[in-house]
């Protein structure tokens, strides 16, 4: 278990001071972190048995966000993000709900859903009968292709039968709906949609067409609230301004889409981290954020507490695992994993919602105030320092000389550069 996740200077120390404040607030071996680097991360070797045609492998920077309490537990999240400014506002907005116990959260089991399509079914109705009153033969018949599921308390916990006209004609989707403990479950629970599909066909009297898991997780939902400080978020105006700011989201699906970019630039940056499917939360996330109304909205809510301070809310699926897919072959992932010390699947998806929720309420927060654009570009501008070939002891003289112009350009730092550069410029 993490010692503390609250670790004040940590940006001002070297990456391997980082490390091994790290290794040791989270009590891991001293070179567990080691495999972060480029020359020790995913190998060629390992990467060709991953996907096809390999030719190589893609670096993403991982930050440590710190200052996180989930469940009364302190925990350091490593976050794989290209974008700047991310890892900080996590890390900010976290310390702000500290004095109000962190991130809580709760989860409906690991129920993930398969779905079987039959085709050419004559009597729609009566099939969905049929396949109901099976039930028990058909889930034991899915039940026998994952004895390792079952053996570690998951497998099939119940099936449903859905009519679907279509302008083609009347689909029966008969769902399967399994408890895959701590996997992400598509495998799993496509591997039995498939071996059950012939007696399905069978029972309804038509042909089955697909076999698929459904990314829209909807049975396997990970809920998260926390209390942002008033005085820290900046004061009662602050709080106001955010709450109007997270209802325009609310209200209007143009915002909603940016609003909810922004808890998928936390929610994503841990799913990759740890080797899980962005693409599976990505869909399962932005399908359930559509309101009674059926319009797309906010995933998450923001409302005032009976003190003025900031009470945010975010409900999700979270299909995320600990045992299958990448997080099982990538040493990066192994490493992300042992240092949030998440034990099941669960509890990785209450961080990734509590990082999802913090990222929220940080971007909301700028916007409600200075804009985003500061802060976001006083990082982005090391990028484009860098890029425009900034030395490591030249990157700082840039970025100040970009902000103070309010410049963050490419040309601009070409031009800084061949100032300071000149004979007779130098750092200023
Ligand atoms: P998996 O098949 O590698 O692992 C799951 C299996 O691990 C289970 O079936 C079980 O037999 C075993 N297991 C051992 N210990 C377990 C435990 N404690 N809890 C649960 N199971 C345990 O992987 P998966 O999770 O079934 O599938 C995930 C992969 O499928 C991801 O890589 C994902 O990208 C991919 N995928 C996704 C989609 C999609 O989202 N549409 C479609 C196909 C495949």
């Amino acid at each position: 278990m993490t010692s503390t996740s609250r670790i004040s200077g940590f940006r001002n120390l070297s990456i391997d001071e980082r490390r091994e404040r790290a290794v040791s607030a989270a009590g891991l071996e001293p070179h567990r972190l080691d495999v972060l680097s480029p020359d020790r991360g995913l190998s060629l070797d390992q990467a060709d048995h991953m996907v096809e045609n390999v030719i190589g492998v893609l670096g993403v920077p991982v930050g440590l966000a710190t200052n996180f309490v989930v469940d009364g537990r302190d925990v350091l999240v490593p976050m794989a993000t290209e974008e700047p400014s991310v890892v900080a506002a996590a890390s900010n907005l976290a310390r702000m709900t500290r004095d109000h116990g962190g991130f809580v959260t709760s989860s409906t089991a690991p129920l993930m859903q398969a779905q079987v399509q039959v085709v050419d079914v004559v009597d729609p109705e009566g099939a969905r009968m049929r396949l109901l009153a099976a039930a028990s033969e058909l889930i034991e018949l899915a039940n026998a292709q994952d004895p390792a599921l079952v053996a570690f308390g998951g497998g099939v916990r119940d099936i449903s039968v859905r009519v679907i006209p279509s302008s083609r004609q009347t689909y029966v989707v008969l769902h399967l709906i399994v408890d895959v403990r701590d996997a992400m479950g598509a495998n799993a629970v496509n591997t039995m949609a498939e071996a059950i599909a012939p007696r399905v066909a069978e029972i309804a009297g038509g042909r089955t067409l697909l076999r698929i898991l459904t990314n829209k997780a909807d049975l396997r939902i990970t809920r998260v609230s926390a209390v942002f400080d008033r005085e820290l978020l900046g004061g009662a105006e602050v709080v106001e301004n955010m709450v109007d700011a997270a209802e325009f989201a609310v209200v209007d699906p143009y915002r909603a889409a940016t609003h909810n970019k922004g808890i998928m630039n936390g929610i994503t940056a841990v799913v990759l981290a740890t080797g899980n499917d962005t693409r599976a939360v990505e869909a399962g996330a932005h399908s359930h954020a559509i309101g009674l109304d059926g319009r797309y909205t906010s995933m998450s809510r923001f409302e005032k507490d009976a003190d003025g301070h900031l009470v945010g809310t975010l409900e999700l699926p979270m299909p995320v695992g600990l045992v299958g897919g990448a997080t099982k072959v990538h040493p990066v992932a192994q490493a992300n994993v042992a240092l949030l010390g998440a034990a099941t699947a669960d509890e990785l998806a209450a961080v990734i919602l509590a990082v999802g929720l913090a990222q929220n309420a940080a971007a909301v927060r700028a916007l409600a105030t200075e804009g985003i654009q500061r802060g976001h570009m006083s990082l982005h501008a090391r990028n484009v320092a860098v890029s425009a070939g900034a030395a490591k002891e030249e990157v700082d003289a840039v970025v100040s000389r970009m902000i103070e112009a309010k410049a963050v350009r490419a040309e601009y730092a070409e031009q800084v550069l061949a100032e300071m550069r000149a004979p007779s410029g130098g750092v200023r």
